[in-house]
């Protein structure tokens, strides 16, 4: 009985989050109105997909999924299928109301006035609730990076868990830089560190690098990374001998290898959960920001599969939805 109980209690968890949203053209600016949600009538063979694995994805949807009736009740006979999760996710520059400028800086939800995230969420709140028929506790900002601005909105409006964290990345709009890699009761002072509330929980996706211990592989690369000393050849240099590789996990930004590289080096760094996540509008098999090697849903599925079927050779794996996840987690901490 101990023994059984001991096992149970080191499993590993494996989550799947794809940001379920409409699919555009980056090059085109930031669409705000008549967006096309043709990607998503893929969702249900990708749901299948998932299925054959064990896999119970989170999607994070956002308003113009939600807003359109198609898309919409996709999502709803997914869910009732009772092995998957609806979150929140908000594109500004999408969702109503549509005010203020629309540049890359306001396509970051952080970099938004409180007053316009709060109207903007729960006009996306009230497009779930009325078309999709459940009312999300987890949530992702548009294009990554938290604030204890938002986390606070969240916490008011009775969101349990955040996946807005993107560790060891950061841009000119927001940095995660520094950001605790496993899953974490945020500081709302300080979001990419832990702090004592215990009202929302983060599970940031899984990034790191081809080595265990990632806060010190970090250093290593923003050193080899940093102006000066033909630094673009070291970190070249790195990336192709394999001596450090800075990954994230996903099948649309990584390769299978790369990703078990990434998972095998979490794994001994004592992650407890591993964190995959991808796009939906990567299903439409077109090119775009996050399908920049235009990979075909063929591959997609390949690759996802050799990430499951590594996981399954390292012991017990136990896939969960993002709150189920959050509430293993919780309890341990
Ligand atoms: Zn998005």
């Amino acid at each position: 009985m101990m023994k059984a109980k001991e096992r149970k209690a080191d499993k590993l968890l494996f989550v799947l989050s794809v940001d379920t949203e409409e699919e555009f053209d980056w090059e085109g600016g930031f669409p705000q109105e008549n967006c096309s949600v043709d990607n998503i009538r893929y969702l249900p063979e990708f749901h299948q997909f998932c299925e054959s694995l064990n896999i119970r994805p989170t999607y994070m949807v956002d308003y113009p999924v939600a807003s359109t009736a198609e898309s919409a009740a996709i999502i709803k006979d997914i869910l009732a299928r009772g092995n998957a999760e609806v979150g929140a996710h908000l594109h500004p520059w999408c969702t109503p109301p549509i005010e203020g400028p629309n540049t890359e800086r306001e396509s970051h939800v952080i970099n938004l006035p409180a007053k316009l995230i709060r109207r903007k969420l729960e006009v996306l709140l009230a497009a779930i609730e009325d078309n999709i028929g459940v009312r999300p506790t987890v949530f992702r900002t548009g294009r990554w990076g938290i604030d204890g601005k938002v986390l606070q909105i969240l916490i008011d409006y009775g969101f349990k868990v955040d996946s807005s964290v993107y560790p060891y990345y950061s841009n000119q709009y927001f940095s995660c830089r520094d950001a605790c890699d496993q899953p974490y009761w945020p500081n709302l002072a300080k979001p990419n560190y832990p702090g004592t509330q215990r009202k929302i929980f983060e599970l940031p996706i899984t990034s790191g690098f081809n080595r265990p211990d990632f806060p010190f592989w970090e250093k290593v690369h923003a050193r080899i990374s940093s102006p000066g000393l033909q630094t673009v050849r070291l970190v070249g240099l790195a990336w192709h001998t394999q001596m450090l590789r800075k990954l994230f996990l996903s099948p649309e930004l990584t390769t299978a290898g790369d990703m078990i590289a990434l998972v095998k080096a979490a794994i001994a760094s004592g992650s407890p959960v591993i964190h995959m996540f991808l796009h939906s509008s990567t299903l439409l098999e077109k090119p775009g920001e996050y399908n920049q090697n235009n990979i075909r849903r063929r591959e997609l599925y390949a690759s996802v599969r050799s990430v499951i079927e590594y996981l399954s050779t390292t012991g017990s794996v136990e896939f969960c939805t993002l709150t189920e996840a959050a509430a293993r987690m919780e309890s341990k901490s």
